[in-house]
C-alpha cells in the first residue's frame, strides 16, 4: 500500500488520540480510588517499589531468593488491590490499561505487519480527503441513474445512449470489483455532465474500501500542486505519491493551462505508472483527435495504446438533474 504521507500521519495521530483517551480514563479511575480509599494509593506506591526491586534483582543477577521474595510481595499486593476493587463492587480489571485496539494493544503493528486498526483509519482519512477534493458527494455505482440517458436510438451510435451507458456502467463496475489486482488503466472520454466523475469516484470508493491508497485530483489542481512542489512552495512528496499510489484518478484532462511543463508532468506521470503497472483513470472532455493535437504523439500513443478508452454519451445529466428532467 502506498499513500500520501499526510494521510498516514493523520491516521496515526487520530489513533494515538484515542489511545490517550484510554490512558486518561484509567488515570482518572485511579485518582478516584485513591481518594475513596487511601490504602489503594499505598498499594500502588508499594507496587512501584516492588517492581523496581524486581528489576534490580534481575539486573544484578541476585540470588533467586531475592527475586522470588519480590515476586511474592508483588503478587500479594496485586491480590489485595483486586480485593479492594471487588469489595467496592467494581470489576477486577477496572484499572487495567484500556486499548482502542485489543488486537495490537495500540502498537499499530502486529508481527511487523500493519494492524487492521491503522489500515481502517488510513482508509477513513483517505476517503474524507477524497470527498473534500472532489466536486461531488460520495458516489457509488448504485446511485448511477441510467434513467437520465435517453432510450432513443442514436443514428451515429446505432444504439441508444441508455444502452451504451448500461454497457459502460457494467464495464466500470467489473473493473472496480477487481481493483486490488488491476494493472490496466481507463480513459473516460465524453462531454461534460455525462457521469465520468461519478463513475471515477465510485471506483475510488471501492478501492479505498479494499484498503488501497487512492489519489483523486483534477488535472488543473494537480498541475498547481506539482508546480508548488517544483518551486519549493510546499507539497513535498506529492509528485512521488502521484506516481506511486495504488490508484490515481485524474479528472478533467484538458482543463489545465497548456504549458510545456504541464505536458512534461503529464507524460512523466502516465509513463511512470505504466512502467510500474499501476492503474490510473483519466477523464477528459476532449476527443481523441483533440488529445493528439494538444499533447503530441508520446502522450497520445500511451493514452490510446495502454489505456482502455471508455466512451460516455448522452446529454448533460447534471443539467437534467438540476431541472428535474429524466
Ligand atoms: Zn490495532
Amino acid at each position: 500500500m502506498s499513500y500520501d504521507r499526510d494521510v498516514f500521519d493523520e491516521a496515526l495521530a487520530r489513533l494515538r488520540e484515542k489511545h490517550d483517551m484510554g490512558v486518561l480514563i484509567v488515570n482518572e479511575r485511579r485518582a478516584l480510588l485513591r481518594e475513596a480509599n487511601p490504602r489503594f494509593g499505598e498499594i500502588e506506591a508499594e507496587l512501584r517499589r516492588t517492581s523496581s526491586e524486581l528489576f534490580a534483582a534481575l539486573r544484578a543477577e541476585k540470588s533467586a531468593e531475592a527475586f522470588n521474595a519480590a515476586m511474592e510481595k508483588n503478587k500479594a499486593l496485586r491480590a489485595e488491590r483486586e480485593k479492594l476493587l471487588t469489595d467496592a463492587g467494581l470489576d477486577k480489571g477496572y484499572i487495567n490499561d484500556i486499548y482502542a485496539c485489543d488486537k495490537c494493544r495500540d502498537e499499530y503493528y502486529v508481527d511487523g505487519k500493519m494492524c487492521s486498526c491503522l489500515k481502517n483509519e488510513i482508509s477513513l482519512v483517505a476517503y474524507e480527503r477524497l470527498n473534500a477534493s472532489s466536486p461531488l458527494k460520495p458516489t457509488s455505482f448504485d446511485d448511477f441513474d441510467l434513467a437520465y440517458y435517453s432510450d432513443k436510438i442514436d443514428e451515429t451510435l446505432e444504439e441508444s445512449p441508455r444502452e451504451r451507458m448500461t454497457y459502460v456502467l457494467n464495464f466500470v463496475k467489473r473493473y472496480a470489483s477487481g481493483i486490488s489486482s488491476r494493472r490496466d488503466s481507463l480513459l473516460f472520454t465524453g462531454g461534460t455532465g455525462l457521469g465520468k466523475t461519478h463513475l471515477s469516484l465510485a471506483v475510488a470508493k471501492e478501492a479505498i474500501d479494499a484498503g488501497l491508497g487512492v489519489i483523486y485530483d483534477s488535472v488543473p489542481s494537480l498541475m498547481m500542486k506539482l508546480d508548488n512542489e517544483r518551486f519549493g512552495r510546499g507539497g513535498e512528496g506529492f509528485a512521488e505519491a502521484v506516481c506511486s499510489c495504488d490508484l490515481l484518478i485524474l479528472d478533467d484532462l484538458g482543463a489545465e493551462h497548456n504549458t510545456a511543463s504541464s505536458r512534461t508532468f503529464l507524460y512523466t506521470i502516465i509513463n511512470s505508472r505504466i512502467m510500474s503497472a499501476l492503474p490510473t483513470i483519466i477523464s477528459t472532455n476532449l476527443s481523441l483527435g483533440e488529445l493528439s493535437e494538444r499533447y503530441g504523439d508520446a502522450v497520445y500513443s500511451r493514452l490510446t495504446g495502454d489505456y482502455t478508452p471508455v466512451f460516455f454519451c448522452g446529454s448533460d445529466i447534471r443539467m437534467k438533474k438540476k431541472m428535474g428532467i429524466k
